[in-house]
């Protein structure tokens, strides 16, 4: 007995020195793959943080990695958010190098199963559409994706069509930890202050505000969140949301004259002057939408949700306008239904805060080019974490993944975009290390 406990013991102590061998030498391809077959679907119907215990589960995880990685100020909060600091290297002694921060979540989006990802690895891409095996009605065309076309003789990463990758966001947490990794292995690299956080929620948008701001240890950062290579973006929308209410009076049909008042039909002719060229499926790039969400109509009482997004508050504003006109004009016509609107701020453009701090996107457009990737300003047409976190006070515009088609089963990445996000962190804690030296040239 004792003996076979002995030797449980060593093997046990013989796997954890493999494990912590492998996770430091292991390529950001092969850490991505095992990353997305954890399943951490985050749940949109749960009001506890983290919405799913499985992001705790990969939380713990992470926190144990980056502690074999050799870092040793790592933490796991009571929220599921792992919040670590890779310190300033010896060979930073004297410059002053600003600290920044690196951020990607854990969360897969809820509306797709991340249960038991299969990621296949289409070697060589060839050109041509990719039919995914286990359901060969999910094919990702290349009508709809010219990307492909810029990735021939690349190795193309998907789900087997059952599922979502879990590219969004694991290819950014594969990259965070690769750029850990890799300044653990090279200790003759310069490199100052790098505070790290992998976040549960992102997707439910319920785990940012439990986000500890005030104990970061660094006063920038940048999410690793976004999508086709290259993209840096610093602008977010300005978002509310309306919530319409209209009611009426019930009563039996038989007996319905001059006593039911019939909230639905007020509601119906509110939808009706919404204007069609602003509808969401109607716009894009910098033209902000009204999206009609949801609507939920009885006699007695109906409900509208309506989206408002624009990059201009000025134009937001307008949008704010428009739907208190039009309303109005409903009431006139429908004198007996009492409507009540609700307008309430969603998030606001990280622009109004990464506009002071421009140094920030252009470090980021300065890597991207060391790493051999045109680098491309973008507005996002959602919400990032970034877009919170500025507004906390953590100015964070948000780098790319190469990851494509988010929140769907013909979600993918690759080779050249894993590899091309990490080398872009390498190179932005560079760019972060040489600026320091130009400013202490100055001094
Ligand atoms: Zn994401």
């Amino acid at each position: 007995m004792k003996y076979s406990a002995l030797l449980l013991m060593l093997l046990a102590f013989n796997c954890q020195l493999l494990f912590a061998a492998s996770t430091a030498d292991e390529s950001v391809m092969a850490r991505f793959i095992r990353y997305v077959q954890i399943n951490t679907q985050s749940d949109d119907t749960s009001t506890t943080v983290p919405t799913s215990a499985n992001q705790i589960e990969f939380a713990k995880q992470l926190t144990q990695e980056l502690r074999e990685l050799g870092v040793k100020d790592v933490r796991m909060s009571e929220f599921g958010f792992v919040y670590a600091l890779l310190p300033a290297n010896s060979k930073a002694e004297g410059l002053n190098i600003q600290p920044f921060g690196l951020i990607a979540h854990l969360d897969t989006s809820p509306g797709i199963s991340g249960n038991n990802v299969k990621p296949i690895v289409h070697r060589n891409y060839q050109g041509g559409d990719i039919v995914l095996p286990a359901d060969p009605k999910q094919v990702i065309r290349v009508a709809a994706n010219p990307v492909l076309n810029t990735l021939i003789g690349d190795d193309i990463i998907t789900a087997d069509g059952t599922t979502l990758l879990g590219s969004d966001d694991k290819a950014g947490i594969a990259a965070i930890m690769d750029l850990v990794a890799r300044l653990q292995k090279t200790p003759e690299i310069v490199h100052g202050d790098i505070a790290i956080a992998f976040t549960p929620d992102e997707e439910t948008s319920m785990g940012i505000e439990k986000f500890d701001v005030a104990n970061f240890p660094a006063d920038v950062a940048y999410t690793v969140d976004g999508g086709a290579l290259g993209n840096i973006t610093n602008e977010t929308w300005h978002a509310r949301e309306v919530k319409i209410e209209f009611i009426g009076q019930n009563a039996h049909t038989g007996k319905a004259k001059g006593a039911m008042i019939n909230a639905g039909y007020a509601a119906a002719s509110f939808i009706t002057r919404l204007p069609v060229s602003q509808r969401a499926e109607e716009t894009d790039g910098r033209t902000g939408f009204i999206h009609l969400e949801k609507a939920n109509l009885a006699v007695s009482s109906a409900e509208i949700e309506i989206l408002l997004r624009d990059f201009k508050l000025t134009d937001l504003d307008k949008k704010s306008e428009l739907i208190h006109d039009l309303a109005s004009k409903t009431q006139k016509d429908f004198p007996n239904t009492e409507i009540k609107v609700q307008i309430l701020d969603n998030y606001q453009n990280m622009y109004e805060v990464i506009k002071q701090h421009p140094y920030l996107v252009d470090y980021a457009m300065q890597a991207t080019v060391r790493a051999g990737i045109i680098p491309k300003q973008t507005a996002a047409r959602w919400g990032t974490d970034g877009s919170s976190l500025s507004f906390m006070g953590l100015p964070s515009p948000d780098i790319f993944t190469g990851g494509h088609n988010f929140h769907s089963k013909l979600e993918f990445n690759s080779r050249k975009g894993l590899e091309g996000t990490a080398e872009t962190l390498f190179q932005l804690s560079q760019v972060f290390v040489e600026n320091a030296k130009i400013e202490s040239k100055k001094r």
